[in-house]
């Protein structure tokens, strides 16, 4: 039997365009007291200042990430960005459920929608939208960290992305982020209560 479905725990799953907030709401979740744990992910990406190996990601090598691809060791894994690898691994899924956890999971459109179809009525998967395409590339505008180039490149990824909102569970509209928060709170919640 597939051990990562042994376990009573459920599972959320959050996807987004870049820059529509999921990181925000992912943390907000996280310490809300909903005994959520977060599936730390491998990539090959380098890591980044304010980053720790084993919280953020654990970061490997391209060639390490290759040989858990070969080895079955991961849930699902995408190239999100050209030659950066990023992967659900089987052994964190296990080690939250065996801990008693739900899992909450931070990971592009098709991992999610990977995720859900994996462990179908037993995961809630959460699109988080920007309020429109224009709004989206006013906050990167705004961000000013993304070159012009890179903010046109992120952009014509985000309406591809926005593409696949509605085969989402959710879709929760980043308009206001206490509103925001306030209503995922609260459908997250109901997911996770027993149900008799
Ligand atoms: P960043 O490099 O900014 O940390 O993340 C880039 C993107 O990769 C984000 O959209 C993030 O959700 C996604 N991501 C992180 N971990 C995984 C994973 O394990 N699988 C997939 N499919 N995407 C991931």
């Amino acid at each position: 039997m597939d051990k990562s479905k042994k376990t009573e725990g459920k599972l959320i799953i959050v996807s987004a365009p870049s820059g529509a907030g999921k990181t925000t709401i992912v943390r907000f979740l996280l310490s809300s007291g909903l005994n959520l744990g977060f599936s730390v992910s491998a990539t090959s990406r380098q890591i980044r200042p304010n980053e720790i190996d084993g919280i953020d990601y654990f970061f490997i090598t391209p060639e390490a990430f290759r040989k858990k691809i070969e080895e079955g060791d991961l849930l699902e894994w995408q190239e999100v960005y050209e030659g950066n690898f990023y992967g659900t691994l089987k052994s964190q899924v296990n080690f939250l459920l065996d801990q008693g956890k739900n899992i909450i999971f931070d990971v592009d459109v098709v991992g999610g929608l990977n995720i859900k179809k994996h462990f179908s009525d037993r995961a809630l998967s959460v699109f988080v939208s920007p309020p429109s395409p224009e709004e989206l590339e006013n906050r990167l505008r705004s961000r000013k960290t993304d070159s012009v180039e890179t903010i046109k490149k992120r952009m014509e990824k985000a309406r591809w992305e926005l593409g696949f909102a509605p085969r989402f569970d959710y879709i929760l509209v980043n308009n206001d982020l206490e509103t925001a928060k306030n209503e995922i709170l609260k459908v997250v919640s109901e997911f996770l209560k027993p149900k008799y």
